[in-house]
C-alpha cells in the first residue's frame, strides 16, 4: 500500500492575482481580463473576468461534496491559481468555464488531516487523528494480552499467578499527523486488521461435507501449510466441522507483538503402572491389584510468544505437592489346557485392549492384544497356511487354517511372518512377530477364530475350552 502524504500543509488556496483595472474601462467583449487556470502550476484552462466567480463556486460546492461524502472536513490536495493574460494573449484565446471546471475535476483531488501509524518509517495507514491511532494502539496491546491470557488459562487449567513480564510492539511505530487522501482515512477495526493481517480484505470458506484441509487448499491453489497460517486457531485441522469458516488469505502483519509472560499453575502427575503376571487368571483376564493415584505439582513457566505462538518456554520451577503412587495389574498367563488338537491355544499373552464385539458404530470381529513390537506370535492350533501377506486394514497378516476350512485362525497386524501359503504349522509355534501394520494404531496382534466362516468371540471360545 502506499499513501500520498501531503508533510506540510496545502490550504485550499485560491491566488487571484488581479491586476486593477482601469477606471472606466468598458467590461465584457474583447476588452475584458483573462486568467489563465494553474493546478500545481500545471495550466488546465482559460476563464475571464466574470467567469472567476463561477470557478469559486464550482470549487466551494466541490468541497462541501467531499466533506459530505467523507463524513468529514475535506480540502482540495492541489493548489489552484489565476494568472492574468496579457491584453496580446488573451486575445488568441476564448475563456470556457464549462471546459475549465472539466479539467479540474480530475485534476483536483480531497485531501483531510489526519494521523499516519508509520511502521519503521513506513506510512502503513491513515486513521482520523492522532487520538484515535494512540487509542487503537493501545487496543492492539489491550487485546493481545487478554487473548494471551484467556489462552493460557484454559490450557493450564488451575492457574494460580499470570503475569505478563514484558510486552512490546518489535518495530518502531510513531503517529504522524498531516494532510491525506480523504479515500485513505479508515475507521479504528479496519486500520486495526490491515496492522494485525496485512489487509482487511476477509475471504472465507465454508467447510462442506467430505472436504479436507488439503481438498480445500489445493481448489483455492494454496499450501496446506499457508492454510494453517491463515487460520492459527484452528485446533485440530483433521477435524473440520461441517459449516466451519476458514480464512484463506495468510496473515503478513505488519506488527510483531513480542511478550513473555509467567504463569503458575498445578499440574497433574500421571502415575506409572507395573504389570505382574499371575497365573491364576487366564490370558485374556487383567486385575487391578493396587489402584495409581495421580499426584500434582506446582509449576512456574515462563513462555516468550511472538505474535502470540510460542517461541521458548522454561520451567522456573516445580515444586511436588503430592507424588503420585504406582498401579500395580496382574496379567493373566494361565496356561490353556491342551488336550490335543481341536483346542486352541491363546497366541501371545498381553493385555486385551479391545474385545470382540461392538466397537462404536463399528463391529469388531476379533480380540486385539497389546505388546510390544517383535514379541513372538504363535499359531493358535496345528493347521496349514492359507494367506500370508498384506491384507488391507488388516496390514501384514497370516491365515491358518485348521481342518478342511471348518476352523480358521488369523493373525494380523504383524510386523514380520515367518510362514508363507501352504506351509505346515504346529501349535504353539511361532508364526511371526507383533507389529502395528494396517490399519492399527499402535502395536498389537490382532487375533480372530472363524467357524464355518463366520468370527466367534475367541474369548469365550477359550473359556468354554477351560471348563
Ligand atoms: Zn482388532
Amino acid at each position: 500500500m502506499s499513501l500520498r502524504c501531503w508533510p506540510y500543509l496545502v490550504a485550499f488556496t485560491l491566488f487571484v492575482l488581479l491586476v486593477p483595472l482601469a477606471p472606466g474601462a468598458p467590461r465584457g467583449g474583447a476588452s475584458e481580463r483573462m486568467f489563465a487556470v494553474a493546478v500545481d502550476g500545471r495550466r488546465v484552462g482559460v476563464v475571464s473576468m466574470s467567469q472567476v466567480e463561477g470557478l469559486e463556486r464550482f470549487l466551494e460546492h466541490r468541497v462541501r461534496m467531499w466533506s459530505v461524502r467523507a463524513g468529514r472536513q475535506v480540502r482540495v490536495g492541489q493548489s489552484v491559481r489565476l494568472f492574468p493574460l496579457s491584453s496580446s494573449a488573451a486575445l488568441q484565446e476564448l475563456p470556457s468555464l464549462s471546459a475549465t471546471v472539466a479539467a479540474l475535476r480530475t485534476a483536483l483531488t480531497p485531501v483531510t488531516a489526519g494521523a499516519a501509524i508509520v511502521v519503521d518509517g513506513k506510512a502503513v495507514v491513515v486513521v482520523a487523528d492522532r487520538a484515535t491511532a494512540a487509542s487503537l494502539l493501545e487496543g492492539i496491546e489491550r487485546d493481545y494480552r487478554a487473548r494471551v491470557e484467556e489462552e493460557v488459562r484454559r490450557q493450564r487449567g488451575r492457574v494460580s499467578e499470570f503475569t505478563f513480564e514484558g510486552l512490546s510492539i518489535a518495530q518502531r511505530v510513531e503517529i504522524r499527523e498531516g494532510l491525506f487522501r480523504a479515500e485513505d482515512v479508515r475507521s479504528a477495526d479496519a486500520a486495526t486488521r490491515i496492522l494485525l493481517r496485512g489487509t482487511d480484505k476477509l475471504i472465507t470458506h465454508t467447510v462442506s461435507r467430505g472436504e479436507s484441509l488439503w481438498s480445500i487448499a489445493a481448489s483455492h491453489r494454496l499450501t496446506v501449510d499457508s492454510l494453517r497460517k491463515a487460520n492459527p486457531d484452528l485446533k485440530n485441522p483433521d477435524l473440520l466441522q461441517v459449516g466451519q469458516k476458514l480464512n484463506l488469505l495468510v496473515p503478513e502483519p505488519y506488527l510483531t507483538l513480542v511478550s513473555t509472560e509467567r504463569v503458575v499453575f498445578t499440574q497433574v502427575i500421571p502415575f506409572t503402572t507395573r504389570v505382574v503376571y499371575d497365573d491364576g487368571l487366564w490370558p485374556w483376564e487383567r486385575a487391578i491389584r493396587q489402584p495409581g493415584v495421580p499426584g500434582e505439582k506446582l509449576v512456574t513457566l515462563v513462555t516468550a510468544r511472538e505474535n502470540g505462538g510460542v517461541k521458548s518456554t522454561q520451567v522456573l520451577a516445580e515444586k511436588i505437592l503430592r507424588a503420585p503412587t504406582v498401579q500395580v495389574v496382574a496379567q493373566g498367563s494361565r496356561p490353556i489346557p491342551s488336550r490335543g488338537t481341536g483346542r486352541l491355544t491363546w497366541p501371545l499373552v498381553g493385555s486385551v485392549t479391545s474385545l470382540y464385539g461392538r466397537r462404536g458404530r463399528e463391529f469388531h470381529p476379533g480380540v486385539d492384544i497389546a505388546a510390544p513390537i517383535g514379541t513372538p506370535v504363535v499359531a493358535a492350533d496345528s493347521g496349514v497356511v492359507i494367506s500370508s501377506g498384506w491384507l488391507g486394514q488388516y496390514g501384514q497378516a497370516i491365515l491358518v487354517d485348521h481342518g478342511g476350512g471348518k476352523v480358521v485362525t488369523l493373525y494380523a497386524h504383524l510386523s514380520r511372518r515367518l510362514l508363507n501359503v501352504g506351509d505346515r504349522v504346529d501349535k504353539g509355534q511361532v508364526l511371526g512377530y507383533v507389529g502395528n501394520t494396517g490399519r492399527s494404531t499402535g502395536p498389537h496382534l490382532h487375533f480372530e477364530v472363524r467357524i464355518d466362516g463366520k468370527t466367534v468371540d475367541p474369548i469365550q471360545l477359550f473359556r468354554q475350552q477351560a471348563e
